[in-house]
């Protein structure tokens, strides 16, 4: 493994640390960064705050002002 690789899987890391889950406070939904939300275009790696604006929860339908940070 050459450095710059290592550097970059500890950064890989460190993100996926740093990222908050959030829960949907209508149905109990949890967003979880690390897994995105593939079925609606999500990519794995995707923080709640990058969603689009227009993201709803995938099992209520709730918007994202519906969801508040998992403590
Ligand atoms: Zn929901």
């Amino acid at each position: 493994m050459t450095l710059l690789a290592l550097v970059s899987a500890i950064n890989q890391m460190r993100e996926e640390t740093i990222m908050d889950r959030y829960v949907c406070q209508i149905c109990g939904y949890i967003y979880d960064p690390a897994n995105g939300d593939p079925d609606n275009g999500i990519e794995p790696g995707t923080a709640f705050e990058d969603l689009p604006d227009d993201w709803t929860c995938p099992v209520c339908g709730a918007s994202k002002d519906e969801f508040e940070k998992e403590d």
